[in-house]
């Protein structure tokens, strides 16, 4: 039996593997490179497609947080309105999601009544339209696990990720199992480009020591089986943050009030609307339209995205993209403008947005689409 071992890594582009992974690198050269063109969105709506070889409006997943105030969390953040002055709520918020920064030292300081979700904390979604939102969507159903389950081919899964993609071990402890198939998702190599950029020491750092455990992982399965698959993709790139927009502040010359004649959120790079009234709806167009840094998605545009949902109240009505490596800000996701210095979610086709692809199977396309992945998983795992 072939041994198969796939890594997804999060957020690397093709400039990170290069500068942080010598032995990948090297191991592309001799074997099978190409670069991943991703889909519009985060790791949300992209795993899901990953998995699955499904476009985000056929599976359904697109965005973490969605219309949907019956389902809701964040109810319980009517009851700051009893603090007198918007000054007063939006700090008892922050104090209140203190515990979620990082120490200098890099540990969370969450505690348990906040990990457990006893009081679900909007991360910087103001107590105004935080109500309408939800984050709880389950994951979809037709998965290349569904599949391997079926067939009765063994797999396990090991993640940095605490709590998503099976067995939570740091990259130190990650080792192959017995199992037909190994999965890996490091994640961390997201998180700290995020925090620190693309292009850091930290994520250099990290980026040095998957490689050394990758390397590591081969060797040892090399000395086990006689034939093995291996693939390393990521499922996004990740860009540098340079430029600001501010579109809360642009939409203030309207007059109109956010939770009020429209509900907004404000993604880091989508804004997505949902206007009261068609005179709302019109006033944002022509508002935003005509700013540079973003750019309205038509339905050309949502279906080239294949983002055309049909139903377009569960993630807006209208949806606006940042141009590469401008970060709307406020965004709903961190509150602090420099605590930031790497985003994704760009349009896919900008070099930095891309993914890598590195593979011993054949691969004769120098790029691929990242639902493509699909069919060199299945074929890797004997599907
Ligand atoms: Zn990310």
């Amino acid at each position: 039996m072939t041994k198969t071992i796939a890594i997804l890594i999060d957020g690397v582009n093709p400039r990170q593997m290069k500068a942080g992974m010598p032995f990948i690198t090297a191991f592309a050269k001799k074997h099978c490179y190409a670069s991943i063109v991703s889909m519009l969105g985060y790791s949300i709506g992209i795993h899901p497609s990953i998995w699955s070889g499904k476009y985000q409006d056929e599976h359904g997943m697109f965005t973490t947080f969605y219309y949907d105030p019956e389902h809701s969390p964040f109810t319980w953040t009517r009851l700051l309105k009893c603090f007198p002055t918007h000054f007063i709520r939006k700090n008892v918020l922050a104090m209140m999601k203190a515990p979620y920064f990082l120490l200098p030292g890099g540990k969370m300081l969450t505690p348990k009544f906040i990990k457990n979700r006893v009081v679900p904390l909007p991360p910087a979604i103001p107590i105004d339209v935080a109500p309408y939102f939800s984050n709880n969507l389950p994951e979809p159903k037709g998965t290349l696990f569904e599949l391997l389950d079926k067939k009765g081919i063994t797999y396990s899964k090991q993640s940095d990720s605490e709590g998503y993609f099976g067995e939570y071990r740091t990259l130190e402890d990650m080792t192959l199992t017995d199992s037909d198939i190994d999965f890996y998702y490091l994640y961390r190599s997201d998180e700290l480009g995020h925090i620190h950029g693309p292009y850091s020491v930290q994520v250099m750092n990290y980026l040095q020591k998957a490689d050394n455990k990758i390397k590591e992982l081969l060797e040892n399965a090399r000395r086990l089986h006689s034939k093995i698959h291996f693939m390393l993709f990521s499922d996004h790139g990740m860009c540098e943050v340079k430029n600001f927009i501010n579109i809360q502040k642009i939409l203030s010359v309207t007059k109109l009030k956010n939770g009020r004649d429209y509900i907004a959120f404000y993604d880091s790079t989508m804004a997505r609307f949902w206007p009261a009234t068609e005179e709302a709806k019109q006033a944002i167009i022509s508002t935003l339209a005509s700013v540079k840094g973003i750019t309205f998605l038509d339905s050309k545009l949502l279906k080239r995205y294949r983002i055309d949902f049909p139903d377009k109240t569960r993630y807006g009505e209208l949806i606006f993209l940042a141009d590469p490596e401008t970060r709307i800000f406020p965004d709903y996701f961190a509150p602090i403008k420099g605590g930031l210095k790497g985003w994704h979610g760009f349009d896919p086709a900008f070099p930095d947005s891309k993914g890598v692809f590195v593979t011993n199977l054949l691969v004769h396309k120098k790029e691929i689409k990242i639902i493509e992945l699909f069919k060199f998983i299945k074929k890797a795992a004997g599907l």
